[in-house]
């Protein structure tokens, strides 16, 4: 068979008329770049919010259209506008507007844990504090939109591949471990092949894993954003129906400026920030015993109150909460009465009270932050 290549997709959609009747989709520019790696193909269709109704039917039919290409084995469109409207008017159907406020089918509320770099813990605490919800009697669902290093089959110990579902509309089932529903984007792509993801392409995935996975009634979704600040990031960030985000980072000054950019970003796009988090904030020693504050202690904890941000928490650097993980027994789960475990609780509690309070309804607070 011959090489599956983004001439192979482009030809097939030459052959789809443009809604207006002018031309076909690829010569009226509706398509983005196209990826294509290991058989999957990646696009998006930029959408003219006038158009919103027939694009969301085009979309489909596209999408259709080109898994029947031999040699494709899934096909994700995205519907993107690539600039909103300039004047404010009613969002509509397909725009990023009406994504951000469509919400999920049966999610109460989305919230998004972000970091502003990389290997801070942001993947640990968002399956803890998933876990941390579950225990408090909450209806729970992780989405690991971490593009760039999809860690939630690992850590929930997940080894086999999503069903197709059979709901009408929906693709795929989501998976299920300790009582909490599971999507990843690597169930979407070979986690072992790096891709260079652009925003629409993130989005592409992550509206297909938001909206055609059938899951339950779920009180709390917790996103496992990609690290940094990015353009995919702010895609996500933007396009998201988020009820509210959690930033995590450790004690160092750097990853504070980091942190202050993920802020940042949350603020521009009106989301609103529930609070930081510090990991690593502390390390136990086994041999004596003693407290070490290695990296600082204490630097999260200042920087969210001059920011005039809940602080949420602080979890120490323990080899326990590493190796629990990487064993797909979070320490939630596996080490219930440990006091890292209360912490995780505790801090699910009151995210669940700020969202129930509201939080996720009011405007993002006012802040100015240099960079
Ligand atoms: P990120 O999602 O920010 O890249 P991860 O959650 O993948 O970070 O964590 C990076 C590494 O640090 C993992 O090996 C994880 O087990 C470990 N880790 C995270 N938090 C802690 C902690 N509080 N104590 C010990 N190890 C931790």
């Amino acid at each position: 068979m011959a090489e599956l290549t983004a001439e192979t997709i482009l030809a097939e959609l030459r052959r789809i008329a443009a809604p207006d009747g002018r031309g076909n989709i690829v010569s009226a520019g509706l398509v983005s770049e196209i990826a294509v790696q290991n058989g999957q193909v990646m696009f998006a269709l930029n959408t003219d919010p006038q158009h919103a109704k027939s694009m969301a039917q085009l979309q489909s039919f596209v999408q259709q259209a080109v898994e029947k290409i031999p040699g494709v084995k899934k096909a994700l469109v995205a519907l993107t506008a690539e600039r909103p409207p300039q004047r404010a008017a009613a969002p509509q159907q397909g725009s990023p507007q009406a994504l951000r406020s469509q919400g999920v089918p049966g999610v109460k509320y989305l919230i998004a844990v972000a970091s502003g770099k990389g290997g801070v813990g942001k993947s640990t605490t968002a399956i803890n504090l998933a876990l941390g919800f579950k225990a408090n009697g909450l209806r729970v669902a992780v989405l690991d939109a971490d593009v760039y290093g999809p860690s939630m089959p690992k850590l929930f110990g997940i080894h086999d591949k999503p069903e197709a579902s059979d709901k009408p509309g929906m693709r795929l089932k989501p998976m299920s471990r300790y009582g909490v529903e599971v999507a990843s984007i690597g169930f979407l792509v070979d986690e072992a092949t790096p891709m260079i993801w652009r925003g629409p392409m993130v989005m592409s995935a992550l509206t297909q894993l938001l909206r055609e996975v059938a899951w339950g009634e779920t009180d709390v979704m917790v996103i496992d954003m990609p690290p940094g600040t990015g353009d995919a990031q702010l895609t996500l960030a933007q396009q998201t129906p988020l009820s509210g985000a959690v930033i995590v980072s450790t004690p160092q000054d750097l990853a504070l400026i980091d942190a202050r950019k993920g802020l940042n970003m949350f603020v521009k796009v009106n989301v609103p920030v529930l609070g930081l988090i510090e990991n690593m904030s502390y390390f136990i020693c086994d041999g004596c015993g003693k407290r070490h504050e290695i990296f600082g202690h204490g630097g999260a904890r200042a920087e969210a109150k001059k920011l005039g941000l809940p602080f949420l928490g602080e979890l120490p650097l323990d080899p326990l909460i590493r190796a629990r993980s990487d064993s797909g027994e979070p320490i939630v789960v596996s080490e219930p009465a440990s006091p890292h475990a209360a912490t995780y609780r505790e801090i699910a509690k009151t995210i669940w009270e700020r969202l129930e309070q509201g939080a996720g309804a009011k405007p993002a607070p006012r802040i100015v932050i240099g960079d």
